[in-house]
């Protein structure tokens, strides 16, 4: 099967096999990772490791702190102004996509919103341009850095006067990214590093002195940072696949991840571009290397090029359900033979069906 989905997404053949071996038998203990105490050795190295390899894939250093969380992307929306938003202050939002604008929304419970560039008018087929003096009464600067449903992504990140906080969801570990530009970044686990259930969370430790509310533990940075990402049972399997993943990418190379990527996204384009049956309204500059969108051009071939896909075995192309057309994901576990196999389909379906 070829798996395209936008999130949970394909996950790497060698993980899936390690991660199922571990629900049987975790590191020869006789035991399931499922089963293992969640505040015992295991679970403490799985947590150590796991923090350092971030960093290190990162580059960045002990200022920083690594949090695994519960809540999925949403629960970051809430917990960044919670936190970091004090009533009458003001933080700044990037409105590039569905996930950039929810961000947004869920920020006006705690305090004021300044929308510093938007696309929704044209529904998100480009990146909104950044103002080019980013106001410093800011409190915090909220950027999303690829628009998982538009197919839109920061080729890199801005230099903020004010904190930077970044989702990267959709494309972190995806490519070389400076990111020390940013004051907190965080990604859902469900794309390019494991499985639903666990969100990465990297936060500068001075930010952690700057939070505005007094906050039961739970939702309160600071107490996680404290706990070491076990201030409550922590989803042990999930944060293991990520660490699995983790280990993937250190031995793969970013340099080597951000090269296949590249690879796959053009081919695909290419043939988006040069398919007579095919299109995209993505702007050119903007388009995602990891959620390629696009359509057919004639609305009846939609549902027959689904069918088509689904007979060879492939899988979960359709966009998001609130704008249609096709979304194939490209994270790190795609292989470019997955997407040479897609392009030969979209060229027989042509040949077919012109
Ligand atoms: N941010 C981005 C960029 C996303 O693509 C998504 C959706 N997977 C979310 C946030 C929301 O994540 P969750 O469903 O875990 O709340």
């Amino acid at each position: 099967m070829l798996n395209f989905n936008a999130g949970p997404a394909a996950l790497p053949p060698e993980v899936l096999q390690q991660a199922a071996q571990a629900v049987i038998d975790y590191d020869n203990t006789g035991l399931s990772i499922l089963e293992i105490p969640h505040r015992g050795k295991h679970v403490d190295a799985i947590i150590k490791e796991s923090e350092t390899l971030v960093k290190e894939l990162c580059g960045l250093n002990d200022d920083y702190e690594v949090l695994w969380m519960h809540g999925g992307g949403r629960l970051q929306f809430c917990m960044l102004p919670m936190n970091f938003l004090g009533e009458n202050e003001t933080a700044g939002y990037i409105d590039s996509g569905s996930w950039a604008h929810e961000a947004m929304e869920y920020a006006k419970y705690y305090g004021n919103v300044e929308v510093l560039a938007s696309s929704r008018e044209s529904n998100y087929n480009h990146l909104p341009a950044l103002p080019t003096v980013i106001p410093n009464n800011l409190t915090y600067l909220h950027i999303t850095t690829n628009n998982t449903i538009f197919g839109t992504q920061c080729r890199e990140l801005p230099i903020s006067p004010v904190p930077l906080i970044a989702d990267m969801s959709s494309d972190i570990f995806s490519k070389k990214t400076d990111y020390s530009r940013c004051a907190l970044f965080y990604a859902v686990a469900q794309k390019n590093l494991g499985a639903a259930g666990v969100t990465l969370v990297v936060v500068r430790k001075d930010l952690l002195g700057k939070i505005k509310r007094t906050l039961p533990p739970m939702l309160d940075y600071k107490a996680h940072a404290a706990q070491h990402s076990v201030l409550n049972t922590p989803p042990v399997f999930a944060l293991y696949i990520c660490l699995l993943t983790l280990r993937r990418i250190k031995a793969k190379g970013i340099d080597t991840i951000e090269k296949e990527n590249n690879t796959k996204a053009q081919l695909l384009y290419n043939e988006v571009s040069r398919n007579s049956l095919f299109h995209t309204s993505v702007k050119y500059e903007d388009r995602s290397l990891m959620n390629v969108c696009f359509t057919t051009k004639n609305k009846e071939d939609e549902a027959t090029f689904t069918a088509y896909c689904e007979e060879r075995n492939i899988v979960n192309i359709g966009g998001h359900r609130t704008t249609g057309g096709f979304r194939i994901s490209l994270y790190n576990a795609i292989s470019i033979s997955a997407v040479e196999t897609l392009v030969s389909v979209m060229q027989q379906f042509e040949k077919e069906h012109k």
